[in-house]
């Protein structure tokens, strides 16, 4: 599938409500929002599609309600289902399945970033936005009187251009030059974590849970972070490891080298061998936590890695990406439609606080979790002990996964009132 071109356009032309940076998840969810609300959305990505992206290429049942709220054919081949997830650790192998809830489908998905972020893409496009690709973002055009941010300067075809809007959207990702333009740095007292994922042909390519490996050794020491095997359906199997950089073992730690050992150790039949490989392995960053803010300042709002909003307990982030993509958009529709200046930037500063009340305590959580892990012995005593008590698992899997109802049973209440006490993040 290719994605629809926008037609060219000239500098002035090129005008819009609102620029987003980035066509990721988060910027193509936010785009898709914004665009159905009647906003002209110019939607700007430095690659072209499709392209591939260092990813576990996993979906838990946050992501595809996403999905589902923009209407996506997650019933179209190429997208496979998971039910849940296997644990393997501490000599156990189980299955935990997603949890039915009425907020969240109970099942999870599996689909290349290759395809997953062209056809998010392209959903924004069909819903109203104006996609243009090969445009790399070099920084803000500023309104001279507010300092506000008023439009980006842009490399396209080598040539610099500028696009003007009334509001920008960061959704450029980790290393979000944006952000930085702005001022906005990345906060040093949240967890990073570090990820690496390669492919191989294997018979582990079909697989209806996603497969996670709590036990990953450097030497005596049981490190922060899980190995996955997940499934792609077309042959092969995305494998790969996340670490948290709490941990003194992270420092110096050469993560290509842990996942070649790592996969060397598995059954030979599954063939993770390097002739198997069919990509090199490839790693990036995981912000998390609210690594950077405020998520909004002056014209700019930030959206999904940008903002550091990947969840510390489990490393996942495109659910966050998408989710806060929509939030952002909800909030950039309503602020465009008031009155006045004043007016507008009311409802724009309150974004940071809708984001905190709605993941802040979680976040806050989850730093614990990520802190607690970190210490010496206390991944070994946990998969020793923990592992082998299947209704404390099954709360694990809501915890971690962040999969509950908001009136729901037991575990739920339980979740969310922590979540609820916890200060926000
Ligand atoms: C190895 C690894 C495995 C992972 N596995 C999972 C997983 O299984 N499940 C999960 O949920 N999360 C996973 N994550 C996290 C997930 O990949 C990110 O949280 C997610 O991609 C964030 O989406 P985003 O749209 O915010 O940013 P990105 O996906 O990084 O998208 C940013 C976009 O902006 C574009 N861009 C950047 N700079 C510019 C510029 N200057 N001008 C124009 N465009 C620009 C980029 O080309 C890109 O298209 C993993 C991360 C890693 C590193």
């Amino acid at each position: 599938m290719t994605v629809p071109a926008a037609p060219h356009r000239s500098v002035a032309e090129a005008d819009a409500d609102v620029i987003v940076v980035g066509a990721g998840p988060a910027g193509s969810t936010t785009a898709f929002h914004l665009a159905q609300a009647g906003l002209d959305v110019l939607l700007l990505e430095k690659t072209a599609f499709p392209r591939e992206k260092v990813c576990g290429d996993g979906l838990t049942p946050r992501a595809v309600k996403q999905l589902i709220a923009m209407g996506i054919d997650i019933d179209a081949p190429g997208w496979v289902r998971n039910k849940g997830l296997r644990v393997v650790g501490g000599g156990l192998r189980f299955e935990l399945d997603w949890p039915e809830l009425s907020s969240y489908p109970d099942f999870g998905l599996v689909r290349t970033r290759q395809d997953f972020d062209e056809i998010l893409a392209a959903n924004a496009v069909r819903g109203g936005a104006r996609l243009l690709q090969g445009v790399n973002v070099t920084g803000p055009i500023l309104d001279d009187r507010s300092g506000h941010i008023v439009g980006v300067t842009a490399k396209k075809d080598g040539e610099e251009v500028a696009y003007r809007s009334r509001l920008v959207v960061a959704a450029d990702g980790n290393s979000t030059r944006i952000s930085l333009a702005m001022g906005l740095h990345k906060r040093e007292d949240r967890p990073m974590g570090v990820a690496v994922r390669t492919y191989f042909t294997s018979p582990r390519h079909d697989d209806d849970y996603l497969e996670t490996w709590l036990e990953l050794w450097a030497g005596d020491q049981l490190l922060p972070g899980y190995g996955w095997i997940f499934g792609v359906g077309d042959g092969t199997a995305n494998v790969g490891l996340g670490l948290l950089n709490t941990s003194a073992a992270f420092k110096g730690a050469d993560y290509r080298d842990l996942l070649r050992r790592w996969t060397q150790n598995m059954p030979g039949e599954w063939g993770f061998t390097e002739e198997n490989m069919t990509t090199p392995i490839r790693g990036a960053a995981l912000p998390m936590a609210f690594n950077r803010q405020p998520h909004y300042t002056r014209g700019l709002v930030l959206v999904g890695d940008a903002g550091g909003m990947i969840n510390p307990f489990n490393g996942e982030g495109i659910a966050y990406a998408m989710e806060t993509g929509r939030i952002a958009a909800e909030t950039v529709v309503q602020a465009l439609g008031r009155g006045t200046a004043a007016q507008r930037e009311r409802v724009l500063r309150a974004y940071p606080q809708v984001l905190k009340d709605a993941y802040g305590g979680y976040f806050t959580l989850g730093r614990g979790f990520v802190e607690l892990i970190s210490r010496r012995g206390v991944m070994n005593f946990a998969t020793r002990h923990a592992l082998p008590h299947p209704r404390l698992m099954r709360f694990a899997l809501k915890l971690l996964a962040n999969l509950t109802d908001r009136r729901g049973d037991a575990s739920d209440r339980i979740i969310n009132a922590l979540s609820k006490v916890a200060p926000p993040a």
